[in-house]
């Protein structure tokens, strides 16, 4: 069924990036916001706009009933819902389904299975993706768990059922501290996540997060459209992405994307996901599935040329993929910043007013960002403002072209983490390539001391 009006259940640079497809394919836009939001750029552009409640996002943009009021009132037909907020709640999903919208995204029970980790690996198991050696589920028996531990060998990591952003994680360096480091995980699971299911894996000492972009059609047929470089990261968050990885061959490319498409289509997956391994002396290991669109994104549209949020509204349309495994062509190298409004060295928020602003341009540079001269910053959600993203026909052109738009990027009235990336791009280990997960904290602790 063809959307003609699709609302967009998101705010900042992501609700701009939707908008963006909509109206290059001939779609209205419906824009809901806080009152915090009120003049963000995506509201000022979309076709609409409908305010969805008070500036915390619990009661706006996770506020499930005056979402689906103000596709309602709109008369929209589909909601994306970006990253974020509710793009990986299960019962949003169908909620949208139920009210006869279309929901862009995965068929609720994948992100259902995907979103509870036990569930998710046992899947991917089952659907033959490498997995890190661990326990088979959920922990029950804490002396098989510790059998189980001493086969693996130590360090291991227990981690929540129901974890993100690294919350509810102990590394366990040996087998007396095992019980009280369990017991620490569960009452940090069930503080955040209200679960206290924890599981077990090997730590791997100094691993690459690499992961593979895949798009099903919902009826049997995906592709993979590469992978990403995400090791760069700050405390889980990642700071700078990279497609391809510096370490990864073509060979090795098209046999894991391989891997993973073919486990995408017996699924019967629909929509954008991502499959996120740990890499380590050349071996894949899945950790989890994130069934919606990746901040990072845009290095795999620079490297394939392919429009994922279009490919993601063709496909909520019933239409099937835009391109075959075989016509895709991975050339050249993208690299983005992530742009955030905090101190640059202590990471502190530093919300405020843009009170001047310039984007770099040229060719091959791409900023997505709500910013303008005069937008205020508001200090409710999360610090990222903007991204860049360039592309060159090498890597070493790429970080060439970065340095040269990081350079030309003014954003005055508050910190930004700009000054970061252009320390971090003058680094040698950086510029070989030659990074783990493990690297930027240790970097910014070498930072601090200089
Ligand atoms: P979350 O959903 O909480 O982000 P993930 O499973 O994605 O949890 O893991 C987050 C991060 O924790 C990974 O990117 C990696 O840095 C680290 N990590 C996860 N599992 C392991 C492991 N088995 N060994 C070493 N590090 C790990």
């Amino acid at each position: 069924m063809p959307i003609e009006k699709l609302l967009i259940a998101n705010r900042g640079e992501i609700a701009l990036r939707i908008l963006r497809a909509c109206h290059e394919m001939g779609i209205k836009t419906v824009a809901v916001h806080s009152t915090a939001d009120a003049d963000a750029m995506h509201v000022r552009l979309a076709n609409e706009a409908v305010c969805i409640g008070p500036p915390a996002a619990r009661d706006s943009y996770l506020n499930i009933a005056n979402i689906i009021s103000a596709a309602e009132i709109s008369g929209a037909d589909a909601i994306h819902p970006g990253y974020g907020f509710l793009s990986e709640n299960a019962q949003f999903a169908e909620i949208v389904e139920a009210h006869g919208l279309i929901f862009v995204g995965p068929k609720p029970e994948h992100i259902r299975t995907m979103g509870d980790k036990v569930e998710a690996k046992r899947t991917a198991g089952a659907l033959g993706l490498p997995l890190v050696p661990g326990s088979a589920g959920a922990i029950t028996d804490v002396d098989e768990a510790k059998k189980l531990a001493a086969e693996i060998g130590y360090p291991v990591l227990i981690k929540a059922a129901s974890g993100g952003g690294g919350r509810g994680m102990k590394v366990v360096p040996d087998e007396e501290s095992f019980e009280s480091l369990m017991s620490q995980a569960k009452s940090e699971a069930k503080a955040a996540f209200g679960d206290d299911t924890v599981y077990m894996e090997k730590y791997l000492g100094n691993p690459r997060h690499i992961e593979f972009q895949v798009f099903g059609d919902g009826n049997g047929q995906a592709i993979h459209l590469g992978e990403r470089d995400c090791s760069l990261q700050r405390r889980h968050q990642k700071v700078l992405e990279e497609a391809p990885s510096p370490v990864i061959s073509a060979d090795e490319r098209a046999r894991m994307g391989g891997v993973v498409a073919k486990a995408m289509a017996d699924m019967g997956y629909r929509g954008a996901g991502t499959i996120e391994f740990l890499w380590e002396n050349g071996e894949f290991y899945f950790i989890e599935m994130n069934t919606r669109l990746q901040v990072e994104h845009p290095v795999t549209e620079m490297i394939t040329g392919v429009d994922l949020v279009r490919e993601q509204i063709r496909i909520a349309e019933g239409k099937p993929l835009s391109v075959t495994q075989d016509e895709l062509r991975f050339t050249g190298h993208a690299i983005e910043c992530r742009i955030n409004a905090e101190d640059p060295v202590t990471f502190a928020p530093s919300p405020g007013t843009v009170t001047s602003y310039h984007v770099p341009g040229g060719m091959h540079v791409r900023v997505d960002s709500g910013l303008y001269q005069g937008y205020k910053v508001p200090p409710y959600y999360d610090s990222m403002i903007g991204k860049l993203i360039v592309y060159g026909r090498t890597r070493e052109g790429a970080i060439m072209r970065l340095k040269r738009a990081l350079d030309e990027y003014v954003i005055e009235g508050m910190k930004t983490t700009i000054p970061l990336h252009q320390k971090l791009l003058e680094d040698a280990d950086f510029q070989n390539g030659d990074y783990t997960i493990k690297w930027l904290e240790k970097w910014l602790e070498k930072q601090q001391e200089k």
